[in-house]
């Protein structure tokens, strides 16, 4: 059997099935970051994300400065997804032999000015040869124990929130996102956040590993759905992925109101958490209740 016939989650999962028990992490394959033990009253996260020129990238469209900046944005905004907070991070490239240095110095100089603005710290890497231009960024991070969020904690009867705006971030928002960190931190001080993941492939694929992950239902209001200036239409802002906002879930009592208040930034309520057995739907003004299906970024 071939990789494409599987797809990116389903090779993972088989992974996983292979680990042999028991496990020292707290959370290991499945969530935003890995969650270790650290302090008594802190774990540490870890999430490594890759991008390769060509696939996440074309270097005649994007300054290599951008794309040091997005390498280590979609990483911190995994740290972001779990309510933590950044501390270091690390760099495997793999280069062409004719690639300019000066390429290679502003690759960093976008990584580390973003660094500078998160308070993170470059500690390590890797270098490498290849016919292409490939990066893979290691973010280590810490959260309070109390104020971890994982994918699995939605109940029915949870409210669904999105932060921002979604789709068209293809017309420049994937390389110039600010990563969620701070939007995070304030939303889990503030607020019982029950789940919590970025969007990175698309809303109605990361939906479904808040819900899959949770063994519960959903309904989300097409009409409700926050779109982007950029998007070309409703369809790209549900799957075209690479936004980067927040997706959570929190009890019944919890308000767009106070949540745009305390943020500072758009927060729209998308839907509803149900039980498992009424599965994920969309209700649109045309078509009524339907079956959401599940489009976002694919690898294979
Ligand atoms: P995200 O989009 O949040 O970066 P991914 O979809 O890339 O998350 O990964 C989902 C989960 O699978 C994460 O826990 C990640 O660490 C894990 N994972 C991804 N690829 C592999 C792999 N090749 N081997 C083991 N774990 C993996
Ligand atoms: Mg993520």
């Amino acid at each position: 059997m071939k990789m494409r016939s599987v797809g990116e989650f389903e090779f993972i999962e088989s992974v996983k099935k292979r680990l042999p028990g028991p496990k020292s992490s707290v959370l290991g394959i499945g969530d935003d970051c890995a969650v270790l033990e650290f302090t008594a009253d802190k774990y540490l996260l870890v999430t490594a994300d890759m991008l390769i020129q060509d696939v996440h990238f074309d270097l005649a469209k994007v300054s290599p400065f951008k794309v040091g900046r997005k390498a280590l944005a979609v990483s911190l905004s995994d740290v972001a997804a779990m309510a933590g907070i950044p501390k270091y991070y690390v760099v495997s490239i793999a280069v062409p032999p004719d690639a300019p240095l000066s390429a290679l110095h502003d690759f960093y100089s976008g990584m580390m000015k973003l660094a500078a603005e998160f308070k993170v710290e470059l500690i390590g890497g890797d270098t490498n040869r290849a016919d292409k231009f490939i990066c893979d960024v290691t973010v280590i991070g810490e959260v309070e124990k109390k104020l971890l969020v994982r994918r699995d904690g939605a109940r029915a009867g949870d409210k669904i929130f999105v932060t921002g705006a979604l789709g068209g971030s293809i017309k420049g928002r994937h390389c110039d996102f600010t990563p969620r960190v701070r939007e995070a931190r304030l939303l889990v001080k503030n607020f019982r956040v029950h789940s919590m993941i970025d969007i990175s492939d698309g809303l109605s694929s990361d939906l479904r590993h808040i819900t899959d992950a949770s063994g519960v239902g959903a309904v989300i209001f097409d009409d409700r759905i926050p779109v982007s200036r950029d998007a070309v239409s409703k369809k790209d802002a549900l799957s075209g992925g690479e936004d980067y906002e927040l997706l959570f879930t929190a009890a019944g009592g919890v308000n767009e109101e106070a949540l745009s208040g305390k943020l500072k930034i758009p927060v729209a309520n998308i839907g509803r958490i149900v039980p498992k057995r009424e599965g994920i739907k969309i209700v649109t003004g045309k078509y009524g209740k339907k079956d959401l299906e599940r489009k976002g970024f694919r690898h294979f």
